[in-house]
């Protein structure tokens, strides 16, 4: 869905919608979206800028980094974003921007794609480390069992440094 210059001169957009799983591209990002995704967001043009602002949430599915366990992440994540016209990009690098200033974007052509805005927002709300809890264990370096449902009795990391060094050569 896109959101063109053209409507926003006229009024501002207002933007209520269900996506599916499955109906956004997370470019092949290590998470699943596993329940209909909301987003409510309102379009203003301020200036040259579009700014948007809105809230979304679903619930998405990763493993954890640690034991490869399935973490469910629910987001629920509020967004106030501007978009700049692509041609300002050059004023805009030698104007540095305020550390505090809200997100901004560009955008090019006649407006921005809605679904792309959405679909950024959904990536930026997972974080960069997955752990299903903050306890948890892992995988056995040795023999590979997660640690968090049993012990292996495997001599810990320390003792065996001398055989993965030997690996790594
Ligand atoms: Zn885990
Ligand atoms: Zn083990």
């Amino acid at each position: 869905m896109r959101i063109t210059l053209e409507e926003l001169e006229l009024h501002p957009v207002v933007v209520s919608k269900t996506y599916s799983p499955g109906a956004l591209d997370y470019h092949g990002a290590e998470f699943r979206q596993t329940t209909p995704l909301k987003v409510d967001a309102r379009a203003e043009l301020r200036g040259a800028e579009i700014y948007v602002r809105g809230h979304l949430g679903t619930s998405l599915e990763a493993s954890c980094d640690r034991c490869l366990e399935r973490v469910v992440i629910p987001v629920e994540r509020d967004f106030d974003l501007f978009y700049r016209p692509v041609s300002t990009i050059a004023r805009a690098e030698e104007v540095e921007l305020p550390q505090d200033e809200l997100e901004v974007g560009f955008f090019s052509g006649d407006g921005i794609e809605f679904d792309d805005v959405v679909t950024e927002q959904v990536i930026l709300s997972v974080p960069m480390k997955v752990i299903c809890n903050t306890d948890c264990l892992g995988l056995c370096p040795v023999c590979g069992r997660n640690l968090n449902v049993e012990e292996c009795g495997c001599p810990p990391a320390a003792e065996i440094s001398p055989f993965s060094s030997l690996k790594e050569s």
